[in-house]
């Protein structure tokens, strides 16, 4: 889960709730084209399912309300949410990136989240959230979560290459210590792209960088 922000986003018109191609689109550009309860990115906006921050079932008048809708995996995420997890964090107005602690096991690279503070019901309802929809609870949801739980598996064993590469080697002669430098600066770049709000999977990615200190490459 990632800070999103709507206010430089127009509303669309919303008449009733066949999702047009401009509410994608916008819900698009606020959610950098991600899941915002696990962060899986899609090119097209539109794979998503639009969910009700607020459920319907809880307040009808939420239902075409702008403010209440936001990008979530379809059949997944968005059913894992449903109505029985509605008091948790709301990544417009509250700062996600900072309330929760995003962690990534060693060796197997299992997603892992944690209430900054474990008497914030709001904290620790979204980090049960984001634990159902990264391991499941059940038979069914177990089997589900497999997928999500391979690609940032996968994703995650590039990055820990790459911040394990920039900080080993030590060159010897002048010519090593050039070339570092370039490579350095090539990889620095690699982890900016795949620390930054716009990729895939941020939180659990910049979890690992900070264990390297790069914490300065964050956007
Ligand atoms: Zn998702």
């Amino acid at each position: 889960m990632i800070n999103c922000n709507r206010e430089d986003v127009d509303i669309p018109e919303i008449k009733n709730q066949r999702w047009t191609t401009e509410i994608y689109k916008k819900l698009g550009i606020i959610f950098h084209n991600k899941c915002y309860l696990c962060e899986t990115k899609e090119f097209n906006p539109a794979t998503f399912e639009v969910d009700h921050f607020i459920s319907q079932s809880k307040d009808l008048s939420k239902k075409l309300d702008w403010n209440n809708l936001y990008l979530a995996c379809r059949g997944t995420c968005n059913q894992y949410k449903s109505a029985s997890f509605d008091n948790i964090l709301d990544p417009c107005s509250h700062d996600v990136e900072k309330l929760i602690i995003y962690e990534l096991t060693r060796g197997y690279f299992k997603p892992r989240f944690y209430a900054t503070n474990p008497s914030n019901i709001k904290i620790t309802n979204t980090c049960k959230l984001l634990d159902k929809i990264h391991k499941g609870n059940n038979k069914k949801s177990i089997y589900k979560t497999k997928t999500l739980q391979e690609v940032i598996r996968i994703q995650a064993s590039f990055a820990i290459a790459e911040l394990n590469h920039i900080k080993q080697n030590s060159p010897n002669t002048e010519k090593e210590k050039k070339e570092k430098i370039k490579n350095t600066q090539k990889l620095e770049q690699d982890i900016k792209e795949f620390v930054s709000r716009e990729s895939p999977y941020t939180m659990l990615m910049r979890s690992l960088a900070e264990r390297f200190e790069f914490k300065y490459l964050f956007d």
